[in-house]
């Protein structure tokens, strides 16, 4: 069923939403930012559905049953809700990167342009959503710009972009922006904790390697979460640490992509958190070990704990902190992460 109330934790992009759907006071452009899995997509489908609902432009939006907790959602029986749901909707019309391809280009635009100029047939709008906009060429983006320029009023482009500063500024300046936040953790927990009925720990554990992206984190399954983190434990075990080729290996092996080294620092910065968590409630006196995301790993946190201060962890906690930032540009992921667990190494004081 297509409605907001599946969309967790966005109360803000949601509340503009709403609020267009309730004045019906349309932009020719919306941008939606933000980051992979927390909801954008889901969000505009279930807009731009509510937007060519024929139970919500024909009657009173404040009339029932299309009223659900004060919110307008999309009524899912009527025809033109039915056909956005089924993709063949003929006054909606997506587009994306073509698989195997990297880009949107500027045919696939100007054949867009080339659709828009027909006056809707069924709804009295024409919509068009261009997923993951961040990849439009220069040329397509200056395509695009054009099309909004001479845009009919009856047509909407809803554009979604995780990089946003990927778009030119021209472009940025014409959409109204529906920005989208990641959850946090223990939002993602509590969602799981409900909708999956897990426990706190298999929640908090899959929360925790999801870094707020809910869509990921509905996708993973516990089992296979515990194995990842199984696989992620040996950064931090002292034996893998203490041994030079070991640790060389382990950096290798976690930074084969920019996935797994993001999985690898999700890990890091997790478990680092438990250890100051273990430090300012020094240790013995941690009674509810529920507050750690790794609970079960209490002992082995303990005797990090132990060999290291607060300072210390927060500084390894900004050091992860500013390799996370810089991921996305051409670093030597590698480098990184050895480094990082050649300072681990120092700090457990072992040589061999
Ligand atoms: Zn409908």
């Amino acid at each position: 069923m297509a409605s907001f109330h599946e969309i967790f934790g966005q109360a803000r992009p949601i509340k503009i939403l709403q609020s267009i759907l309730q004045t019906q006071n349309v932009p020719n452009a919306l941008l939606f930012t933000g980051e992979d899995g927390i909801g954008k997509r889901s969000s505009a489908m279930i807009f731009i559905q509510a937007l060519l609902c024929q139970n919500i432009s024909l009657n009173n939006p404040l009339n029932p049953p299309f009223l659900k907790g004060g919110d307008i959602n999309p009524c899912d029986t009527c025809l033109p809700c039915k056909k956005i749901q089924s993709g063949n909707h003929p006054d909606f019309l997506t587009i994306a990167p073509i698989e195997g391809e990297r880009s949107i280009k500027i045919n696939d635009i100007l054949a867009m342009q080339d659709m828009i100029h027909f006056e809707p047939i069924d709804a009295k709008r024409k919509v068009v959503l261009i997923a993951e906009a961040e990849t439009m060429t220069a040329q397509a983006q200056n395509s695009l710009l054009k099309t909004l320029e001479e845009a009919p009023p009856y047509a909407l482009l809803v554009l979604i972009a995780a990089k946003p500063g990927l778009l030119a500024p021209t472009l940025l300046s014409r959409c109204q922006k529906v920005p989208f936040s990641p959850l946090s953790l223990s939002q993602i927990e509590s969602i799981l904790m409900e909708k999956k009925r897990w426990s706190t720990g298999d929640a908090r554990l899959v929360a925790a390697f999801t870094g707020g992206k809910l869509g990921e984190a509905l996708s993973l399954e516990k089992e296979e979460a515990r194995a990842k983190e199984e696989a992620l434990n040996s950064l931090v075990k002292e034996e893998n640490l203490s041994h030079y080729n070991t640790l060389f290996e382990m950096a290798k092996s976690h930074t084969a992509n920019v996935e797994s080294m993001e999985h690898a620092l999700y890990y890091l910065s997790a478990y680092f958190r438990d250890i100051l968590v273990m430090l300012m409630v020094k240790g013995d006196a941690l009674t509810d070990s529920s507050i750690l995301v790794f609970s079960w790993r209490k002992e082995e946190i303990m005797r990090w704990a132990n060999k290291m201060s607060t300072e210390d962890v927060t500084r390894f906690l900004a050091d992860i902190a500013a390799i996370q930032q810089t991921l996305s540009r051409n670093i030597n992921k590698q480098l990184a992460l050895e480094t990082l667990l050649m300072q681990m190494r120092d700090k457990l004081g072992t040589t061999v």
